[in-house]
C-alpha cells in the first residue's frame, strides 16, 4: 500500500499564545452509526496523538502493481476526539476554560461546525443521559458562582435563538421573527428577545430540550433528522465580587452556537420550497466562510453584514472574545466529501486571531455607593 499523504492545515496557529488569541479548533469524531455500518460503509478518519486526524481513501482502482492506493491526508488540530470520548471530556477540553474567562468578566463562545448528522447537536446539547455542552457549562458555572459569591449576588440570564432562513426566532418564547439592531455597548443583539433568569443548571436542561423542539427541523432527503437552522444559547453572567475596598461588578457573556449542516444544498431537493431554504442556510454558511476567509487574511473589511449568523457571531469571531470551534464529523466513507470540507474549513479556522484577552469593562461599586444604594432602597421600600 502506498501511502501518499498530504499535509493539510499546516499550524501557523501553533506558535502563537493558543487560547484568547486565535480560535481553538478541535474535531470531535462520532462512532459508526447502525445504518452506516449495516450499508457496509469503512471507517475514512483515524485519530492519533489525540491531535492528528488521518482523513483516507481507498482508491477504487488499483495500479499497475496490483497495489490499492492509499490517498489521503493529514491534519492536526489542538485537540481531536476519537469515537469513544465522553461528553465531559469533550467539555473539559474545549469549554471549561472559556466558562473560566466568562467569570473574568470577558466574552467567549463555542460552536459546532459539520455535515447533518455529524453530531452538532449530540455534543452542543446532548440527551438527559449524556448531557452536551450547553447544559455541562452552565453547571459548571453556577457551581463556580456558588464559590465566589456565595451570597448569591450574581444574576444569570438565558436566551435561545434561531436562525432559520435567514429570520431569527426565539426559541423560548416562539412567535414573531425577531429584528436585530446594533449597540454601541451591546453589539448586536435581538430585539425583544427573551432573557430567562436561571438559577439552576437543572431547570436549564429542560428548558434547552424544550427550546429544541421548537427549531424548525423539516425532514430532508439526504437526512431525516436533518436541522437547517442554527441555534444559539447566549448565557449572561453578572456577578460582583468582593475587593479591599468595595465591589467590583463582573460581567461576562457566552454563546454556544449548534449550526445547521454544512453539506451543499445541492445534495437535497432542489425544485421546491427546501431549495429555497437551502440557498438560505448556504447563504448564513457561505457568509460564514467568506467572513473566515477574510479574518485569516487580514482584511479590513469583514463581511459580517452578508447574513443574519454572522451578524449575530460578529463579537465570537471578529471581537474580544475568546472562541472554540468543534468540528464534527462521521467516520464513513460515505460522508467523505462533507468530512473533507469540515476539516478544510476547521484547519482554515485555527489561523483567525481574535481579540480574546481584552476584558469588558468593571464596575466599581464603592462603599459610599452601597450606602447610598441600601438607604434609596430602605426609602423606596417604605413608600411602597
Ligand atoms: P447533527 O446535529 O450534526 O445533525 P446529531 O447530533 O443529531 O447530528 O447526531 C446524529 C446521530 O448520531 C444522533 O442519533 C446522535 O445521537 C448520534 N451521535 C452523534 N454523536 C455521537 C457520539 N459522540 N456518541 C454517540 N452517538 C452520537
Ligand atoms: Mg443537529
Amino acid at each position: 500500500v502506498h501511502e501518499d499523504m498530504e499535509r493539510g492545515g499546516g499550524g501557523s496557529g501553533e506558535e502563537d499564545g493558543g487560547v484568547g488569541t486565535r480560535i481553538m479548533v478541535y474535531v470531535r469524531l462520532r462512532p459508526m452509526s447502525k445504518k452506516e455500518k449495516e450499508s457496509g460503509a469503512r471507517s475514512c478518519v483515524k485519530i492519533d496523538n489525540k491531535r492528528d486526524v488521518y482523513l483516507t481513501e481507498m482508491a477504487l482502482e488499483t495500479d499497475y502493481l496490483r497495489l490499492k492506493r492509499l490517498r489521503g491526508r493529514h491534519f492536526t488540530f489542538d485537540a481531536a476526539f476519537p469515537d469513544n470520548t465522553s461528553q465531559e471530556e469533550v467539555y473539559q477540553t474545549s469549554a471549561a476554560n472559556l466558562v473560566e474567562a466568562v467569570l473574568e468578566g470577558r466574552n467567549a463562545s463555542v460552536f459546532c461546525y459539520g455535515a447533518t448528522g455529524a453530531g452538532k447537536t449530540h455534543t452542543m446539547l446532548g440527551t438527559v443521559q449524556q448531557l452536551g455542552v450547553m447544559v455541562l457549562a452552565l453547571k459548571d458555572l453556577f457551581a463556580k458562582l456558588k464559590q465566589r459569591s456565595p451570597e448569591g449576588e450574581h444574576v444569570v440570564r438565558l436566551s435561545y435563538l434561531e436562525v432559520y432562513n435567514e429570520t431569527v426566532r426565539d426559541l423560548l418564547s416562539p412567535g414573531r421573527p425577531l429584528v436585530l439592531r446594533e449597540d454601541s455597548r451591546q453589539g448586536i443583539t435581538a430585539a425583544g428577545l427573551t432573557q430567562y433568569q436561571a438559577f439552576s443548571a437543572d431547570e436549564v436542561i429542560e428548558l434547552l430540550h424544550k427550546g429544541n423542539t421548537n427549531r424548525q427541523t423539516e425532514p430532508t432527503r439526504c437526512n431525516e433528522t436533518s436541522s437547517r437552522s442554527h441555534a444559539i444559547l447566549q448565557v449572561l453572567v453578572e456577578y460582583s465580587v468582593p475587593q479591599e475596598i468595595g465591589k467590583v461588578l463582573r460581567v461576562g457573556k457566552l454563546s454556544l452556537i449548534d449550526l445547521a449542516g454544512s453539506e451543499r444544498a445541492l445534495a437535497t431537493d432542489q425544485r421546491t420550497l427546501r431549495s429555497v431554504e437551502g440557498a438560505n442556510i448556504n447563504r448564513s454558511l457561505l457568509a460564514l466562510s467568506s467572513c473566515i476567509n477574510a479574518l485569516v487574511e487580514g482584511k479590513k473589511h469583514i463581511p459580517f453584514r452578508n447574513s443574519k449568523l454572522t451578524q449575530l457571531l460578529k463579537d465570537s469571531l471578529g471581537g474580544a472574545c475568546s472562541t472554540a470551534m468543534i468540528a464534527n464529523v462521521s467516520p464513513s466513507n460515505s460522508s467523505f466529501g462533507e468530512t473533507q470540507n469540515t476539516l478544510h474549513w476547521a484547519a482554515r479556522a485555527k489561523e483567525i486571531k481574535t481579540k480574546g484577552n481584552e476584558a469588558n469593562e468593571e464596575i466599581h461599586l464603592m462603599p459610599e455607593d452601597q450606602e447610598e444604594k441600601s438607604k434609596l432602597l430602605a426609602q423606596m421600600q417604605k413608600e411602597n
